[in-house]
């Protein structure tokens, strides 16, 4: 990580002459704002992107955290949401039209590929393709392809994918390029310095850092952020309250130093994980082939620790035993706060879905939290030998 992310999460876009000195920001708890005239309040409402004139536009608490996060990625302007699914939908409402294709790769956030699913009623369509490299999209493209919409690593599968491939081969037909960056957060991962058009953070997982708080964002050029909080963000109005900012402000100040940590931790897991005889294979960037490395080598600065394990026995009984025998580790979705969870994907009666998805029935999601890495290793180990 360079110096400079260090300082943008301390002090950018923070001015203390503000409020008072305090050296934290203020929590600005309010609807409108007074204006001193009529004209200065049409001046206001014209411009909500950079004028107070009401919260559902722009409050100042939660601009701080809007300028930090474009900074980090480097993009031009971000717009945070109420949660990662309303940054998530916002955006693809506002960049979407009937008669448009969306081209999933490698699966994304289910419930995201759910509401595209859903956006089929209003003629959107989408495919779910799968790919070892970025080069075989070109050959699931349509005529109609409007957005190529991915994770690096991959939801569940953790496969890394060429982000400037992805970019020129989207270039070439006039398709946007879209993100979600949450895995890696901005600090070790940024996808518009390589040509992607829009990244998506669900800031309730590192940023946030405590589990206590649920956000999203979105980043990218002026002119497409604009269009997403002129239509997606007005319109569907999943706005954040001025707290969950401050909240967010608050856990980018230690995002540096827990990800060292998670980093550290998850090292240490997986170094113990990777020959134990009842796993079938480990899902992380740390563990795999030397293709996958070169790409990681390329695109990121670190680790961060969720991971997934197949395991050699995958019956359901099997899988629930595992998972229900882990004592440390809480069984629960969500990720990236302090405690270490488990989540699993079978349920006993969705293989169909589980094939369509290209996941394996003894497939187990694991997060490495904060805990001492030697009490999580004895965890897993003691589960995977009941
Ligand atoms: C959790 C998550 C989301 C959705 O974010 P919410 O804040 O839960 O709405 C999107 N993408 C990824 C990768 C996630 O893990």
């Amino acid at each position: 990580m360079s110096k400079k992310d260090s300082d943008i999460i301390q002090h950018y876009s923070e001015d203390n002459s503000n409020y008072y000195g305090a050296v934290n920001p203020s929590i600005v708890q309010t609807t409108c704002f007074a204006k001193k005239s009529t004209v200065e309040l049409f001046e206001a409402l014209a411009n909500e992107r950079t004028t107070y004139a009401y919260s559902r536009g722009t409050n100042p608490t939660s601009l701080i955290l809007e300028k930090k996060l474009a900074a980090l990625e480097r993009g031009e302007h971000a717009k945070v949401f109420s949660s990662g699914m309303a940054a998530i939908t916002a955006t693809l409402f506002t960049i979407l039209k009937a008669g448009d294709h969306v081209l999933l790769v490698n699966n994304v956030y289910g419930p995201a590929t759910n509401y595209l699913k859903y956006m089929s009623k209003y003629g959107i369509e989408m495919d779910n393709v799968f790919v070892e490299e970025a080069g075989e999209i070109k050959k699931h493209l349509k005529k109609n392809t409007k957005l190529i919409y991915f994770e690096s690593p991959s939801t569940h599968q953790m496969h890394l994918l060429d982000l400037d491939e992805i970019a020129k081969i989207a270039k070439e037909v006039n398709a946007l390029t879209m993100i979600d960056n949450t895995w890696a957060t901005p600090l070790f991962q940024k996808p518009i310095t390589h040509n992607i058009d829009l990244v998506i953070h669900s800031l309730t997982k590192y940023i946030g850092g405590h589990s206590d708080v649920m956000a999203g964002a979105v980043i990218g050029k002026f002119e497409l952020i604009d269009k997403i909080i002129e239509f997606g963000h007005q319109y569907q109005g999943a706005v954040i309250s001025p707290n969950q900012s401050w909240l967010l402000i608050r856990g980018l100040r230690s995002l540096e130093a827990r990800l060292n940590v998670h980093q550290k931790n998850v090292e240490q897991v997986l170094n113990n994980l990777k020959n134990h005889p009842k796993i079938a294979s480990i899902n992380h960037p740390y563990v795999a082939n030397e293709k996958q490395k070169v790409i990681f080598k390329k695109y990121f600065e670190g680790y961060t620790s969720l991971f997934s394990i197949v395991l050699k026995d995958d019956s359901f009984e099997s899988v629930s035993k595992f998972v229900d025998s882990l004592k440390v580790f809480q069984i629960a979705v969500s990720w990236g706060g302090f405690e270490s969870l488990v989540f699993p994907q079978f349920n006993g009666k969705n293989q169909e879905g589980l094939k369509m998805s290209h996941i394996p029935q003894g497939l187990v999601r694991l997060y490495i939290g904060l805990e001492n890495p030697d009490t999580l290793i004895e965890d897993i180990n003691q589960a995977l030998d009941s």
